[in-house]
């Protein structure tokens, strides 16, 4: 398949560019695009044969269900069985934006898109390209990350077009996206809302707006064997090539454990890689110290995680140490994501050397 390319601004949307991308997907072709968290690959959500290219396109477990986005509050009604009150807080606070919801769904969604369940995901972007894109598409669009499975979600098209090129009929370049981790996910489908993946959509904000908020179990406890709730959480995300593990401790035994293991590796002859940051950096002596951001920028953390781990793999890194990050607020996903890409590989210093 031949895949088109085309930049599109959001400040300056070329509309006829968003209606040949629309009729793409009408038609039941898949189009990569960006949003507010991470560039999406989307398809028809009420189509079961997109739904079924998605899952090729992306080498995706099709137990996996995909993220139905829509445009306007109005769409919402006929996908679900009925829209709990927290749905209508929620909305009102955080829609559009980067929370998604999860509700029973109605018989409009087919289970090609659900992954089988009973329940669908929607979520409705802050992102003007993709409102426009959902709009010109029937208002429905499955948009899973615009990664191939496995691999870290892409937060610029470039990684899009290396993951995806040839396999899907269009890819939106709107430059680097803004918050670089997927949406926070909530069920309202059950007794209590449960956070099933957090994201820049704290669970603090959460609770705020609708009380109290159950936490998927398999979260919080990483050598959990427990089935995750959202079952894409159970795969292993966003693996660099190399090893990577997280270290935890203090910053000074952290630098000096990590320089330890660096040499190790090196006299060893194998390429060398620390995830740092701004304020510690240039204190590792490993061949490549990326910087992901300055503690004091969260946010800026958050969107250079993916990137950063990807650089790692052009850069055929094969051993990793990664600092951690504080597990409140935006670092619960900070953390969460790193995790998965160490394989839940975390090294605490600060005691006794212990792994
Ligand atoms: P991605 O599209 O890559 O951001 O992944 C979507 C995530 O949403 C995966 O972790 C899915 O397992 C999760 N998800 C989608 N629909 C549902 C659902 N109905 N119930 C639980 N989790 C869901
Ligand atoms: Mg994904």
């Amino acid at each position: 398949m031949k895949t088109k390319i085309v930049i599109v601004d959001e400040n300056k949307i070329d509309a006829a560019v968003i209606e040949e991308a629309g009729q793409i997907l009408k038609q039941g072709g898949l189009v990569a695009f960006p949003t507010e968290t991470v560039y999406g690959l989307g398809g028809n959500a009420l189509n079961e044969t997109s739904s079924a290219k998605i899952y090729e396109a992306k080498g995706r477990p099709s137990d996996n269900p995909l993220i139905v986005h829509i445009a306007h509050m109005d769409f919402l009604a006929a996908i679900v069985e009925e829209i709990p009150d927290e749905a209508y807080k929620l909305a009102e606070k955080y829609w559009p934006g980067p929370l998604t919801m999860i509700f029973k769904k109605s018989g409009l969604v087919p289970y090609a898109t659900t992954g089988g369940l009973e329940t669908v995901a929607v979520r409705m972007p802050a992102h003007k390209t993709a409102q426009a894109l959902i709009k010109a598409a029937g208002g429905y669009v499955a948009a899973p990350s615009a990664n191939r499975s496995g691999r870290p979600s892409p937060t610029i098209a470039k990684y899009v077009i290396e993951d995806l090129d040839g396999r899907v009929d269009m890819i939106i370049d709107g430059g680097e996206v803004n918050i670089g981790l997927e949406s926070t996910i909530i069920d309202l489908s059950g007794e209590n809302p449960m956070l099933l993946r957090p994201g820049y959509i704290t669970e603090e904000m959460l609770r705020e707006t609708v009380g109290d908020v159950e936490v998927d179990r398999t979260l919080l406890d990483s050598g959990s064997k427990e089935a995750p709730k959202a079952p894409g959480m159970k795969y292993r995300h966003y693996a660099p090539k190399g090893s990577l593990a997280v270290v935890e401790g203090t910053q000074q035994d952290v630098v000096s454990y990590i320089n330890q293991k660096i040499e190790e590796s090196r006299s060893q002859g194998l390429k060398t890689g620390v995830i740092a940051t701004d304020e510690s950096a240039d204190s590792y002596l490993a061949d490549v110290v990326k910087s992901v951001g300055s503690r004091k920028d969260e946010n800026a953390i958050a969107r250079h995680l993916f990137r950063i781990l990807r650089e790692f793999d052009e850069e055929s890194v094969q051993v990793m140490y990664a600092e951690s990050f504080a597990s409140q607020g935006i670092g619960q996903a900070i953390m969460n994501r790193l995790l998965k890409a160490a394989g839940h590989h975390v090294i605490s210093v600060t005691d006794d050397n212990n792994e």
